[in-house]
């Protein structure tokens, strides 16, 4: 479980942009944070990973509180997906992949195995490991992003818009996948959102964020709906 405990921020210009918030995530299960612009929610991301401290209060996952792990080992741990998939222009989609394995030691062949392994989860064609990432589409390079988050498998996985930068109808086809892969590999996934309908379509629970970083609902899309 992921856990957000009185968590509040403040960054150093004076900007609150997490007021006090409480909310926690279940193991297996996909969160969405959904609020518009500046709502606080990438900084709520990133303190579970730490990339970002809280001014106070504490993120917990698995009960034990983010500070207490090496940050290094708590990275391992977690998968980050962002909008601009953020792959090596100069490396090939395979290689990207692979890296992830060959940094935790694997040989090169086993590697490379699981990455194709991997790519083919995310529902990328075979040949398209030996491309460059430029080479593909917004739509494919966010499947490899997804497929370099989970190269690791680690058992949180943290998406921050990851699907924006895509047109609707390749969303709704990547919707669908994550939906899938999220059945078979039950990861515990907070999912980061401006949009409505995609926090209801994905969401088992879904937090409301308004701006100036207030938690506004924290309940099932059911419930949001009934509104
Ligand atoms: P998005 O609109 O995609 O949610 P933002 O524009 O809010 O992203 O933020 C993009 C990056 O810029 C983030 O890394 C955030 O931490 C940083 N950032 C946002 N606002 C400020 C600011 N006022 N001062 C410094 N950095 C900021
Ligand atoms: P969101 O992801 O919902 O767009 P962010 O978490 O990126 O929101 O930002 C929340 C608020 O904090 C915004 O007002 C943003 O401008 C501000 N902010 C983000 N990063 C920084 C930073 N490094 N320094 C100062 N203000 C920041």
């Amino acid at each position: 479980m992921l856990e957000f405990r009185s968590v509040r921020k403040q960054y150093e210009n004076g900007t609150v942009a997490v007021q006090e918030l409480s909310m926690s995530a279940e193991t297996g299960t996909i969160t969405v944070l959904v609020g518009p612009s500046g709502c606080g929610k990438t900084t709520l991301m990133r303190m579970v990973n730490r990339m970002i401290e809280p001014s106070s209060g504490a993120v917990l996952v698995d009960g034990t509180d983010v500070r207490e792990f090496d940050a290094a080992r708590l990275r391992r741990g977690i998968g980050y997906v962002i909008q601009q998939a953020g792959l090596f222009p100069h490396r090939t989609v395979l290689d990207n992949v692979a890296t992830v394995p060959l940094l935790s030691g694997c040989r090169r062949r086993e590697a490379r195995t699981r990455a194709a392994e991997l790519l083919d989860r995310v529902g990328l064609p075979a040949d398209l490991g030996r491309r460059y990432p430029a080479q593909l589409s917004g739509g494919q390079q966010q499947r490899v992003g997804v497929a370099r988050a989970l190269a690791a498998d680690p058992p949180v996985l943290l998406m921050d818009e990851p699907f924006s930068a895509v047109d609707p109808v390749v969303r709704a086809g990547l919707q669908d996948e994550l939906l899938r892969l999220q059945e078979e590999l039950g990861k515990t996934v907070l999912f980061v959102t401006h949009d409505i309908d995609e926090a209801i379509k994905l969401g088992e629970k879904v937090a409301v964020l308004r701006q100036g970083g207030h938690l506004a609902q924290y309940a099932e899309p059911d419930a949001l709906l009934a509104e």
